[in-house]
């Protein structure tokens, strides 16, 4: 594919803001996918509808390159790699392959940040040597619930929202309840499962639980079949009565709640990369398409319209990738843009995630547009990276709670604002 673009690639953000040990990840990432995933979109796509073993195969060849563990700490094995700045300009690298190939080595970084920001040494000494492993060692963090994973996320519900119980037993949790959704579930090893001690606690009762797999009164429900990110798995899964010990949960009453909104944070920041990375992806399928298709004798991004429309997209893209940049650096440096889980952190994440996913279902849609049918055909991928933004929009609050959350951190923004009209009027009719 020969888009010749005339852009700088060194200069899609600010590399000054980078390490060295980031550059030297960035150009890993980038040859893994040009070479590896790039010819292989669709193969990989297939393998997800029949055995996955392609998928895990290429999966494992992460491992020795250090995704598996390099997020631990390096007592424990790992690199310390915890930026968020780094975590997400590789999520982008990604997604312009196959965003959903990058789920597996992710979901051990989501799951395992709570443990780590805790310095929880029962949970990092039991687990983190398991990630150290030569086979795939895979985490899932479980929030969503049947209900609806909003109000798990909605931070004005305090936890009520979680009807997952805990309670203590001795020395143990024991645990009941159903999430759906959750990437990696059915084959993580190890679940990071938000938990509710007492409702009545407000945010001092969630609590963060580690539950490694097998395990007794575990159970699992089926796959679901997605319209895109193929190449993770979801499903459903139910707790009856399991029992861990009380040491893996993550911290304790009030710090759980931080670690959780502070999880729902990086997401944001990281699922905004990701939507980038299918963005781009996109572009340089369709930049390549319209210079060598011709429509009335000449190529297609010669047209006006399209020059305007292909500035659309890269300006989605760019604009996009400007944010998520910005707010990943913040969230690095706590020590001068506040605590990761604040109301402006949630807002500054949600802002980049929000426009990022919008950018790109507008991106993919446009890049379609230009390329008429043959957009529409997995020959060209376009379609793939079309149907995989879809999700990024819909989860993590969806495109609604992510407005929310903008609206949280510019006034004091409350759900269950108390309304006296309302209450009046209702009184009287
Ligand atoms: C491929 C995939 C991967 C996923 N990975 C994970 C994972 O790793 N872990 C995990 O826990 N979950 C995961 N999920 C679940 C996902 O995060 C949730 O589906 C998502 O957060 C939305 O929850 P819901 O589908 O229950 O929608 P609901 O919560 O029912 O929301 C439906 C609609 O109502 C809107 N809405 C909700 N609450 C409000 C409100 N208070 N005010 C206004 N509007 C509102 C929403 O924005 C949305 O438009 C995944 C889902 C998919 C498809």
């Amino acid at each position: 594919m020969e888009s010749n673009s005339l852009e700088v690639k060194g200069h899609r953000f600010m590399r000054e803001l980078l390490s060295d040990i980031d550059e030297m990840l960035i150009d890993t990432v980038r040859e893994f996918v040009d070479e590896l995933i790039m010819p292989i979109r669709r193969e990989l796509e297939q393998s997800a509808r029949s055995d996955f073993k392609l998928i895990e195969a290429l999966q494992r060849r992460l491992i020795p390159l250090g995704f598996q563990s390099g997020f631990l700490p390096e007592e424990y094995g790992g690199m310390g790699l915890t930026s968020v700045l780094t975590a997400s300009i590789l999520a982008e690298e990604f997604g312009r392959g196959d965003a959903s190939f990058f789920c597996a080595p992710a979901g051990g970084f989501w799951a395992m940040r709570p443990a780590i920001f805790a310095e929880n040494t029962a949970v990092l000494g039991e687990f983190a040597p398991r990630f150290l492993g030569e086979d795939l060692y895979i985490a899932c963090f479980a929030m969503t619930e049947p209900h609806g994973g909003c109000n798990v996320e909605n931070v004005d519900m305090n936890g009520l929202g979680i009807t997952t119980r805990a309670v203590l037993d001795g020395n143990e949790w024991v645990i009941n309840g159903s999430k759906v959704w959750p990437t990696n579930s059915g084959i993580a090893d190890l679940y990071l499962v938000v938990c509710n001690t007492d409702p009545r606690r407000g945010d001092e009762g969630i609590a963060l639980i580690y539950v490694p797999a097998p395990i007794d009164g575990f159970s699992f429900g089926r796959f679901e079949d997605k319209a895109g990110f193929r190449c993770s798995r979801e499903g459903d899964f139910n707790f009856e009565n399991v029992r861990v010990p009380k040491e893996f949960r993550a911290s304790g009453p009030g710090r759980d709640a931080e670690l959780l909104h502070d999880n729902i944070v990086f997401a944001r920041i990281f699922s905004a990369a990701w939507a980038t990375g299918c963005a781009q992806g996109a572009f340089d399928e369709v930049l390549s398409f319209t210079k060598d298709r011709l429509a009335a004798g000449k190529p297609i991004r010669q047209h006006t319209i399209a020059a305007g429309m292909l500035a659309d997209i890269a300006m989605g893209i760019q604009v996009g990738r400007d944010a998520y940049v910005n707010v990943a650096y913040m969230y690095d440096h706590p020590e001068a843009y506040g605590p990761r889980h604040s109301k402006h952190m949630l807002s500054r994440s949600s802002i980049a995630k929000v426009f990022c996913a919008d950018a790109a279902v507008t991106a993919t849609n446009k890049a379609m547009e230009l390329m008429g049918s043959y957009g529409y055909v997995t020959d060209y991928h376009v379609e793939k990276y079309w149907r995989d933004v879809k999700i990024i929009q819909l989860w993590e609050g969806g495109a609604q709670l992510g407005r929310l959350d903008i609206a949280r951190g510019i006034y004091e923004y409350d759900q269950f604002y108390h309304n006296e009209m309302y209450e009046t009027l209702r009184v009287q009719r």
